[in-house]
């Protein structure tokens, strides 16, 4: 077994044993890899150990390694159930907003009406409707990307307007808290905005996707209610200095 798939499987253990103590069900909780600057090979290797679902941040990065794994797939026998599914996590400015729309299946960092717009306006009419959250910033930090809480109700009304994107859910990515309980309070807070929104009837049909937690702290999310975490670090290892950090354990 190669490291990447004894991650994955150690990362699946943590979200069914954290679910079990949260009284939930294991199967309730997707796991997302964020492949962000691994190459194909390491989004294979996963892919070898059932990863079905990857998240990228930096937009080019994401369509190379998409287009590349599309040869993979098609290798692969149909009964197989090895299709990909190529989720964007990271910011989306105007003019990348084409590219999105023509190659990822969902999108999490949604947070303004334009973007939402452009991306409804440009997916590709043979293409499923892309799958959307919206990212909100629960806890107001300043240099960050995310709606306020108090302009998610309108933005969520208007995007359940776009007849090709499908609302899925929301996303948040709060700062490191100092512990498990301020953690979990923070993913609370996004908890309630959804089940707020979802009990509103604002939308036809409720959100399903509640995206909270990570490699630090996806226990924290799971117990607040989290359906999708999204893990880097523990299924990939480190983004930076990650060979030294290896030698320094080993030795
Ligand atoms: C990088 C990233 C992750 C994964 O973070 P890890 O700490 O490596 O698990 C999750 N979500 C977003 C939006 C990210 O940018």
């Amino acid at each position: 077994m190669t490291t990447i798939v004894r991650n994955l499987q150690h990362v699946r253990d943590r979200i069914a044993t954290a679910c079990i103590a949260a009284g939930r069900d294991p199967a309730s909780v997707r796991l997302l890899a964020v492949s962000k600057t691994f190459g194909v090979d390491a989004v294979l290797e996963a892919a070898s150990g059932g990863q079905r679902a990857f998240g990228e941040n930096y937009i080019a990065e994401g369509i190379g390694k998409i287009e590349a794994l599309r040869a993979w797939q098609t290798t692969q026998p149909a009964a197989a159930n090895s299709r990909l599914e190529w989720h964007c996590i990271g910011p989306v400015q105007s003019n990348k907003t084409r590219l999105v729309a023509e190659h990822f299946d969902w999108v999490q960092s949604v947070d303004r009406l334009k973007i939402a717009q452009r991306l409804n306006d440009q997916r590709p009419p043979h293409l499923a409707p892309l799958q959307v959250c919206l990212q909100v910033n629960v806890d107001g930090g300043a240099n960050k990307s995310g709606l306020p809480p108090a302009d998610v109700m309108a933005l969520t009304r208007a995007v359940a307007q776009l007849p090709r994107l499908a609302l899925r859910g929301l996303m948040t990515i709060p700062e490191p808290a100092i512990d498990f309980i301020a953690t979990y309070t923070l993913h609370a807070k996004a908890k309630a905005i959804f089940d707020h929104i979802n009990s509103s009837g604002v939308l036809p049909v409720p959100m399903d996707t509640l995206s909270l937690g990570m490699s630090a702290d996806l226990e924290a999310a799971v117990h607040a209610g989290s359906t999708m975490v999204r893990v880097g670090t523990a299924i990939f290892g480190g983004r930076s200095g990650a060979a030294i950090a290896r030698k320094t354990q080993r030795a």
